[in-house]
């Protein structure tokens, strides 16, 4: 049986955790959305998506307005 735990690597810091630990995102058009189950996704470790610096970074990397990454950071928060 195959093992199902991929390692994924942080967007910010490059620390390599279990997919499922990490804050799952999508390119959509060069900007952030949350994961919609296709594209392109990215990663993001909890430490990271709790950083004013780090978020402020990721927001200004891919030209998208820092509030609405917040919004999204917030609702994967939530929903786990
Ligand atoms: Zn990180």
């Amino acid at each position: 049986m195959k093992k199902n735990n991929p390692i994924r690597m942080c967007i910010t810091c490059r620390k390599r955790e279990s997919q499922k630990t990490l804050m799952r995102l999508q390119l959509v058009d060069n900007s952030i959305v949350a994961y919609q189950g296709f594209g392109r996704s990215i990663y993001l470790c909890r430490a990271c998506s709790l950083s004013e610096k780090k978020v402020n970074g990721i927001a200004k990397r891919f030209r998208i307005e820092r509030s609405v990454l917040s919004t999204i950071l917030k609702e994967l928060e939530k929903n786990g």
